[in-house]
């Protein structure tokens, strides 16, 4: 069975054969390859070679040409399309159509971040008569990324395409259910041209190769993104080095429906935001607040369209793909286990031929739940809408921001002063007005508040993140 390796200083470093890693294809539970199972060995490996990177090739690079080497990358992306879509398919259980998109949204950060790279600049400080002062964007030096399972395409361009542009050396250490696209990506680099140790990846468990890499005193900067507990966990390890965190963490976020919105808008929305990625998305809309008087309309609604949906394998792209694993599988039906008080308004169906071993859950739609139940306030990430009843606006954002997360929140209503009002009260990194789109525009800064993280990626936000500034006094008299 085909093993994979790590990538390190632009060499593929075999695993030892007593140090892998079962893959797993989640439509049919069976095994499809072995991963090279990676720890403090290796990640002291794949630091050393990014400090060479960050004082060899890759740091004599000016910014154009640093863009040009994302400029490619992102061309091989999309020459590649179709084979990183059937990897995901494969490796993450994404819906053909899903994975074809995640591959456009890396593509698109490399083309973002290609045009940003020579747009990135300090200013002049006016100061006392005789300084000119200046301040400088530089690099942090060896940035390390901690990425989890559920769109390791989206969340690369994210948080590692940012950091490159910017001028640092990375070291990456993907889901250990899912790094097949990002060792893809890894050999698409080497053929971008990108010098050797820019790009390092070293797979591997999270207590082994993710704990060294976030405790290790030879990076300089650390973007995790993954569950609370573990974003805790890698804080801690990164502050005993001073090494500054970026945390992209869970969240429970709501969809609050007023009861002058375009209900016919808002449905597909709302419905594709619990259930995209069968739910194991962290900015999925997984409850919806309702307003009393369009309640019964709106539920009506919601309910007739999760009947409808079907959950089956990948590559057959049906609404719903299977979860990532068995251990998912079973916290999600854990969840719904603790329904027994509450009603389960809908259910999607299974598709007619399911593989036996795949790990499907059905989309389930509750209401109306307690704002205080744990299905209201815990992020599932699985395909499990909430509904939640209220009756002014007051009350929306009581309930909204009750909650120990902080990631995304949409806000259905034609009333722009509500709109705004809104807007400013809800406890959250993004808010969207008549729409919901969190995973799209590679513009828009994203991160959380609360227990949903801090720092910003995406945007041009992201390279003031992953740059560190100094100040130039110069005193000529
Ligand atoms: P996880 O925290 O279990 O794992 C994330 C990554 O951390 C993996 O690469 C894992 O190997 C690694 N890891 C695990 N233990 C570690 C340790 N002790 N030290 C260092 N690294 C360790 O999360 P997950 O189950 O892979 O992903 C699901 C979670 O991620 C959800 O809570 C979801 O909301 C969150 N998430 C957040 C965002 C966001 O942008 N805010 C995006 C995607 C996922």
């Amino acid at each position: 069975m085909e093993k994979k390796g790590h990538l390190i200083g632009g060499n593929w470093l075999e695993a030892a054969d007593d140090e892998v890693i079962d893959i797993i294809d989640p439509s049919t539970g069976e095994q499809i390859g072995l991963l090279s199972a990676g720890g403090q060995a290796e990640i002291d490996k794949a630091v050393a070679a990014a400090r060479n990177a960050i004082s060899g090739e890759w740091s004599k690079l000016s910014p154009v040409e640093r863009g040009r080497c994302l400029s490619r990358l992102g061309q091989l992306i999309s020459e590649n399309q179709e084979k990183l879509a059937a990897i995901e398919v494969q490796d993450v259980g994404k819906p053909l159509s899903q994975a074809r998109n995640d591959v456009i949204a890396c593509a698109r950060y490399c083309e973002f971040y290609s045009g940003a790279v020579d747009k990135l600049h300090g200013q002049t400080i006016p100061y006392q008569n005789g300084f000119t002062v200046l301040t400088l964007r530089e690099p942090h030096g060896v940035t390390g990324h901690i990425i989890p399972w559920n769109y390791p395409l989206q969340i690369i361009g994210r948080s590692v395409i940012g950091a490159l542009a910017a001028g640092n050396a990375v070291v990456i250490k993907p889901g250990e259910d899912a790094s097949l696209s990002t060792l893809f990506l890894g050999e698409l680099t080497i053929e971008a041209g990108f010098p050797p140790g820019a790009v390092n990846i070293v797979t591997g468990y999270g207590e082994d190769a993710g704990a060294a890499l976030a405790g290790h005193p030879g990076i300089n900067h650390l973007s995790f993104t993954g569950s609370s507990r573990v974003g805790g966990l890698v804080q801690k390890a990164a502050g005993d080095n001073t090494v500054q965190v970026t945390l992209e963490l869970g969240g429970k976020s709501p969809q609050v429906i007023f009861e002058d919105a375009d209900q016919d808008l808002a449905l597909p929305f709302v419905v594709n935001a619990a259930i995209q990625n069968a739910g194991q998305t962290c900015s999925a809309g997984s409850r919806v607040l309702i307003h009393n008087p369009i309640y019964e309309e709106f539920v009506g609604k919601l309910m007739r369209k999760f009947e409808s949906l079907v959950v089956g394998p990948a590559m057959d792209d049906h609404d719903i793909g299977p979860l990532i694993s068995l251990k998912q599988k079973q916290m999600v039906e854990s969840y719904l286990s603790r329904t027994l008080d509450l009603q389960i308004l809908a259910k999607g169906k299974f598709a007619a031929s399911l593989p036996e071993k795949g790990f499907y859950v059905p989309p389930v739609l509750l209401g109306d739940v307690p704002p205080d139940h744990c299905l209201a306030k815990e992020e599932i990430f699985g395909p499990v809408l909430s509904i939640i009843r209220f009756r002014s606006e007051e009350e929306a954002v009581e309930i909204a921001n009750n909650s120990r997360y902080g990631l995304v929140a949409g806000v259905w209503t034609n009333d722009g002063a509500r709109q705004m009002r809104t807007a400013k009260a809800l406890e959250c990194g993004q808010v969207f007005i008549n729409n919901y789109g969190a995973g799209g525009g590679v513009e828009l800064p994203f991160g959380g508040v609360k227990g949903s993280g801090f720092g910003r990626e995406k945007g041009m936000e992201a390279l003031y993140g992953f740059t560190t500034l100094k100040t130039v006094a110069i005193s000529h008299g």
